[in-house]
């Protein structure tokens, strides 16, 4: 029964420690060493705390504690800690669950839902400002006819015009948000894009005497996607990355294999500004802008196209070292079912 239950305490999903009420650890399962990513010496101070919260047994209590580990980024963990005793020994039983991964999931969905509902709002604002806006140009053109003869006047209507078509672009624009965007894949050579991208800021980089390199350890030379489209991904991340670095900056794009290569992971990376974490949750929101002369746009664009790419992008930012913007693509999309098909199993 012993050897039984050890074996089910080194193979359970979930970590788990041990420790005495002195907070020295006793032992420790191999999945919490995994979630840790070593052996701990000692408790972590929030962990201590949590032990001090624990006076009777049996108590449970829970908490999500953000975990900055070495060697990796910040790790989101469910720690529950339970006092248990026996022959008057009491011990502290913590149970630990990586939610990493569900927690950006979770952030991903909140931002996906905040950009959908801007979308709509701005497709009804875009059509309640073109109705006025075709009175306006209307009235333009006719005293432009109107005072034709005098030259003056005339320019005036003619700049007047010239505005009222320049709102309309915009405005026009507005709903793109939140209509699908259209894709055209294709296959593509990925240092080719790359290589491609990169000639279009040649020139801003030069300015600034910042050097680019390109790491591709990928071993697929192709990937399936829409050009063009990424081709404005790229260069709203450089142009980004290039503003936030000073003279002699690094831009770094690093091309690796995820998932048993089935998706690409393409990594554009800075050396410049970073941002704090409170920033880089609203950099995808549409005109979120940190800069006098920004729109805000960019990467509010960047995020629907590599969405509509079946994608997903995210940050990694530190203040005053850099920042990271990670994509990953499907390398090959299955071919999608015609719309309203049924599929075998009776579901949409
Ligand atoms: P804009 O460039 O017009 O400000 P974006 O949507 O492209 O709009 O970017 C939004 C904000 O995100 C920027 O104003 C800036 O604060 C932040 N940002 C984007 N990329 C970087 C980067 N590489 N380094 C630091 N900050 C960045
Ligand atoms: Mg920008």
């Amino acid at each position: 029964v012993q050897a039984f239950s050890d074996t089910i305490i080194q193979n359970m999903p979930s970590g788990l420690i041990i420790a005495d009420k002195e907070h020295n650890i006793k032992s420790m399962n191999r999945a919490a060493r995994q979630i840790l990513g070593r052996e701990p010496d000692f408790l972590f101070p929030v962990w201590v705390e949590m032990i001090s919260q624990l006076t009777e047994p049996s108590t449970v209590i829970s908490r999500d504690i953000d975990l900055e580990l070495k060697g990796s980024n910040t790790k989101r963990l469910e720690v529950t800690a339970s006092l248990i005793e026996e022959d008057q020994v009491q011990r502290v039983l913590f149970l630990i669950k990586d939610l990493t991964q569900v927690h950006e999931l979770q952030q991903q969905v909140e931002t996906n839902k905040r950009l959908a509902a801007i979308g709509k709002l701005a497709a009804g604002v875009a059509h309640e400002i073109r109705n006025p806006l075709s009175s306006i140009k209307g009235l333009a053109t006719y005293f432009a006819r109107r005072y034709g003869n005098n030259q003056a006047d005339a320019q005036t209507a003619g700049i007047l015009i010239g505005e009222v078509d320049r709102i309309n672009r915009s405005v026009t624009q507005l709903p793109e948000f939140s209509k699908p965007m259209a894709v055209k894949r294709q296959p593509v050579d990925i240092d080719m894009m790359i290589a491609h991208s990169l000639k279009l800021v040649a020139h801003d980089l030069e300015t600034k005497n910042i050097e680019s390199t390109v790491v591709n350890s990928s071993r697929e030379g192709q990937l399936h996607t829409d050009p063009d489209r990424m081709n404005q991904v790229f260069l709203n991340l450089y142009i980004n990355a290039i503003e936030a670095m000073t003279e002699n900056g690094c831009l770094q794009i690093l091309i690796r294999d995820s998932d048993s290569r089935k998706h690409i992971e393409i990594e554009v990376k800075d050396n410049g500004a970073g941002m704090d974490s409170s920033t880089a949750e609203k950099i995808f929101d549409p005109y979120f802008t940190t800069r006098s002369a920004g729109t805000g746009l960019g990467l509010s664009i960047v995020h629907r196209i590599i969405e509509n790419l079946n994608g997903t992008i995210h940050v990694d930012s530190v203040p005053g070292q850099g920042t990271s913007f990670i994509i990953r693509l499907p390398r090959m999309i299955e071919t999608e079912q015609p719309e309203g098909l049924e599929r075998k199993d009776g579901q949409r």
